[in-house]
C-alpha cells in the first residue's frame, strides 16, 4: 500500500516536471555549460579531456549524480554517469565527445576558446563538434535528477575522450574496461542534423549507419632505366593507368534499409528534377544516368551507393633521369557495411587488368564495420515523432560515408542513432563547419535540440504510470 502510494507520487512528480519545464531557465543554464566546455582547451592531440571531465564532475557532484571517471591515461579521462530506472527496458546511452580537433588561432575572428556570442551564434572550437552534445547530455541528466523522473530504463551519459584522433583512450578504453557501465540497448550520439534552408527547418537527418574505412596500397612494378628512353613498361605509367581505372570505376550499387529510405524520402520532398534523379536510382533504365549525375555533382550521395575508392597518396621515383622500378598509390576505400572485401579486391584487380599492378589490402584502418541500426525501433519512432513535434519536419535516415565512434558500439550490438542540431544548409560552404576556422552553432539550435532530446527521452525512458 505504502509502496503504491510512493510509486504514484514519484510517477506524478516525473510527469509534472516533464511537462512543466521552465525552458528559458533551462536554456540559460545549458548555454552556460556549453560555453564553459568550449572554453576548456581539449584539442586532440594531446586532448587533456580530464579538464572537461573535472568540470562535468563538479556539476554532477553538486546535484548528487554519481559519476565514474574512466581514464586509461590520467590526462584523458572519460566520464560516465547513470540514473537508474526500474529495469523494465534496457538502458539508453547519451554520448558526446569532449575532445576537439586542433586550431590555427591566427585564422579565427573570435578566439577559438572564447565561446564568443555574436548575432545569435556561439563561436569556438568544438561549438559544432561536439560540445553542444556534451552540454545537452549533461543538462538532460540534471533535469531528470532534479525532477525525480521515474524511469523505465537506466539513462547513461558518457562524455568520451579521443574521438578526433587515436581512439584508444576514449571509446576503446570504455569498451575494454567499462563495458558494463555503458552497455545499453540504444545510443544517441553525433553526426545527425536538422537541415535548414532560408531560415526554415526542412528535414532531420538521423545517422543510422556508416561505411567502414579500409585501406589498400596499389603497387606497380617494372624495369628501371634511363629517363631519356621512355618505356611502355614504366611503373609510373602503369600506376597512373590503374589509378585512373579505379578512380573512374562505378562499382556495383547496393542499398540497405537506410540508404533505400534515404533516397526515397529525398525524392518525396525534393523538386521534380530531384525526385526524378533519386527515384531513377531504383529504375534499371535510369540508374546509370542518375549515378553519373551524383558522381559529378553530389559525391557524398554517390559514395553512399557503393564501396568507394579514393587514391589519396602517390609516390614513385627519385631522380628526373631515372625511370623507377616501383611506384605506388595509397587508396582510401570506404566499404558498404556488408561488403565482402576479398571479393571486392578481386573485382578491382579485374578492373585494373594489369599483372604489373598489385593490390595490397592494409589490415587495419580505424573503426570496425557494423550493420546499420534499425529504422523501425521504438527509439527511431520516438525520434521521428520528436522531429515532427519540435521541428515540424520529416525524418530521413542516413549512412555516413565517414566513420564515428558509433561504429564501435554498433559492432557490439547497440543500436545507435546520430542526431544533431538544426544547421543552415549553406553554413559549411560559408566557412562555419565543424573543424573549420569559424566553427559556430546557433543558440536557438542548441535550445531546440535540448527540447528534442528531452522529448525523445521522456517518450522512451520515462515511466508512463
Ligand atoms: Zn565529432
Amino acid at each position: 500500500m505504502r509502496t503504491t502510494a510512493f510509486l504514484l507520487l514519484v510517477a506524478f512528480g516525473g510527469l509534472a516536471s516533464a511537462q512543466n519545464i521552465d525552458w528559458p531557465k533551462v536554456n540559460d543554464e545549458l548555454l552556460r555549460h556549453y560555453q564553459a566546455l568550449i572554453r576548456i582547451d581539449t584539442t586532440d592531440p594531446p586532448g587533456n579531456e580530464s579538464k572537461a571531465v573535472d568540470y562535468i564532475r563538479k556539476v554532477f557532484d553538486a546535484e548528487g549524480i554519481p559519476v565514474i571517471v574512466a581514464a586509461k591515461d590520467p590526462a584523458r579521462g572519460n566520464l560516465i554517469a547513470r540514473l537508474k530506472g526500474n529495469g523494465s527496458k534496457r538502458p539508453i546511452l547519451l554520448m558526446g565527445h569532449t575532445d576537439t580537433v586542433q586550431v590555427d588561432a591566427s585564422k579565427w575572428k573570435f578566439p577559438p576558446f572564447s565561446a564568443m556570442r555574436d548575432g545569435g551564434y556561439v563561436y569556438g572550437r568544438g561549438a559544432l563538434d561536439n560540445k553542444w552534445q556534451v552540454a545537452a547530455g549533461m543538462m538532460t541528466m540534471l533535469l531528470l535528477k532534479r525532477g525525480g523522473v521515474a524511469l523505465d530504463r537506466d539513462v547513461i551519459f558518457a562524455a568520451e575522450a579521443g574521438e578526433e584522433a587515436a581512439t584508444e583512450p576514449g571509446i576503446e578504453h570504455l569498451i575494454a574496461e567499462h563495458w558494463k557501465d555503458i552497455d545499453a540497448e540504444v545510443c544517441l550520439a553525433e553526426s545527425g542534423s536538422v537541415v535548414r534552408n532560408n531560415g526554415r527547418d526542412r528535414y532531420a537527418l538521423v545517422q543510422t549507419g556508416e561505411k567502414q574505412p579500409n585501406g589498400a596500397r596499389m603497387v606497380a612494378r617494372g624495369p628501371s632505366g634511363h629517363g631519356s628512353r621512355p618505356m611502355r613498361t614504366s611503373a609510373v605509367l602503369h600506376l597512373s593507368q590503374a589509378i585512373e581505372k579505379v578512380a573512374l570505376w562505378d562499382p556495383p550499387m547496393r542499398f540497405n534499409d537506410t540508404t533505400r529510405t534515404y533516397f526515397e524520402k529525398l525524392a518525396s520532398i525534393g523538386t521534380p528534377e530531384e525526385a526524378e534523379r533519386y527515384n531513377g536510382l531504383f529504375n534499371p533504365a535510369k540508374a546509370a544516368s542518375s549515378r553519373e549525375y551524383l558522381a559529378e555533382h553530389e559525391p557524398g550521395r554517390y559514395s553512399m551507393l557503393h564501396t568507394s575508392i579514393s587514391p589519396d597518396i602517390i609516390s614513385g621515383g627519385f631522380q628526373i633521369n631515372v625511370i623507377p622500378s616501383q611506384a605506388e598509390a595509397t587508396l582510401d576505400i570506404r566499404s558498404l557495411p556488408d561488403e565482402n572485401m576479398p571479393a571486392f579486391y578481386d573485382m578491382m584487380r579485374k578492373v585494373i587488368n594489369d599483372p604489373a599492378v598489385e593490390i595490397i589490402p592494409e589490415s587495419k584502418n580505424g573503426r570496425p564495420g557494423a550493420p546499420p541500426s534499425p529504422i523501425d525501433s521504438e527509439v527511431y519512432r520516438a525520434i521521428e515523432a520528436a522531429n515532427r513535434k519540435i521541428y515540424q519536419v520529416p525524418t530521413i535516415p542516413t549512412m555516413s560515408t565517414a566513420a564515428t565512434d558509433m561504429a564501435f558500439l554498433r559492432a557490439k550490438g547497440i543500436a545507435c542513432y546520430g542526431v544533431g542540431p538544426a544547421i543552415e544548409d549553406d553554413d559549411a560552404a560559408k566557412g562555419f563547419a565543424a573543424h573549420s576556422d569559424q566553427e559556430r552553432l546557433r543558440e536557438e539550435s542548441l535550445y531546440k535540440f535540448m527540447e528534442f532530446q528531452w522529448d525523445v527521452l521522456t517518450s522512451v525512458a520515462m515511466s508512463k504510470k
